[in-house]
């Protein structure tokens, strides 16, 4: 198994995206850390992977992304419980819906603080700790279609997903030689909490599901795959590389 004994760290952990990819790590024999704004979401997933079929274990923690003493806590944490660092995935995000006319400073600083400083505070956590111990790593981040192109009424989350993906080509760049790999995954619409209003409106949900090729809204699964591709140890030579997941959402529109 691709991820037997390794210690995989997951922020957002406790919900969506972070949270498959959690039990699928951890399916694979992992060990993991479930870090999540809300405590008690992350034991919930922690307590699912404990009661799974004996593979992998996993540890929950609060973490709030924005904070540099809380992400520190985290990966040191991380470190002590699972005996090692192997891969971190950025999952912690949040999205605004108004327009670039009434965004607020408060929430154009909120979304960016969560979605862009949350992913780089627990990636430079995490680095500076592989890079005392001399020991190679990896770390996935969750971009979006959006951090490739815009849609209306986004204007912090479109701005800090391409943020995120910049960000990674530069710790793919810096880190590189360290041993640490950086790698992006820029995901279509997937059926998650953060979508789900979305997935319960028949009209809107039909039309998410027309703009991807493929004619279907993706589920955490599907990325969760392709994050636990980028963080193998087998994968040794991609780096700075964004994958997109996204049912064929960015290859054309339909005419
Ligand atoms: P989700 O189900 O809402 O999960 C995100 C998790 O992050 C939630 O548990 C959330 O807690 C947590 N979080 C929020 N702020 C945090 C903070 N300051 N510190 C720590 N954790 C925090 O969302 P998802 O759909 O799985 O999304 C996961 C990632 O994929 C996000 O970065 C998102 O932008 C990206 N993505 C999602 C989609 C999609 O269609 N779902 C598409 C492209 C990219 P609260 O619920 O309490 O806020």
């Amino acid at each position: 198994m691709r991820y037997q004994d390794r210690a995989v760290l997951v922020t957002g952990g406790g919900s969506g995206i972070g949270r498959q990819v959690c039990l699928m790590a951890a399916a694979e024999g992992a060990r993991v850390a479930v870090g999540d704004l809300d405590l008690e979401r992350a034991e919930t997933v922690a307590a699912e992977i404990g009661q799974g079929k004996g593979k992998g274990e996993a540890q929950a923690f609060r973490i709030d992304v924005t904070e540099p003493a809380s992400v520190n806590a985290f990966v040191e944490g991380a470190e002590t419980t699972l005996g090692r660092l192997d891969v971190l995935v950025n999952s912690a995000g949040i999205r605004e819906i108004v327009s670039v006319l009434d965004l607020s400073p408060e929430e154009w600083q909120r979304v960016i603080a969560v979605n862009l400083t949350g992913t780089f505070l627990p990636s430079q956590a995490f680095a500076r700790r592989l890079i005392a111990a001399g020991k190679p790593g990896q770390i996935v981040n969750l971009a979006s279609t959006l951090g490739i192109m815009a849609a209306p009424n986004r204007a912090a989350y479109v701005a800090s997903k391409h943020g995120v993906v910049g960000l990674t080509k530069e710790m793919a760049l810096e880190l590189g030689e360290k041993g640490i790999r950086v790698n992006a995954v820029a995901p279509g619409v997937i059926r998650t909490p953060m979508t789900e209003r979305y997935f319960q409106d028949p009209e809107m949900s039909a039309t998410i599901r027309g703009i991807h090729a493929m004619n279907r809204w993706g589920e955490p699964a599907d990325i969760a795959r392709a994050i636990l591709f980028l963080g193998a140890e087998e994968n040794g030579f991609m780096t700075g590389s964004l994958l997109t997941v996204d049912g064929g959402w960015t290859t054309g529109k339909k005419m």
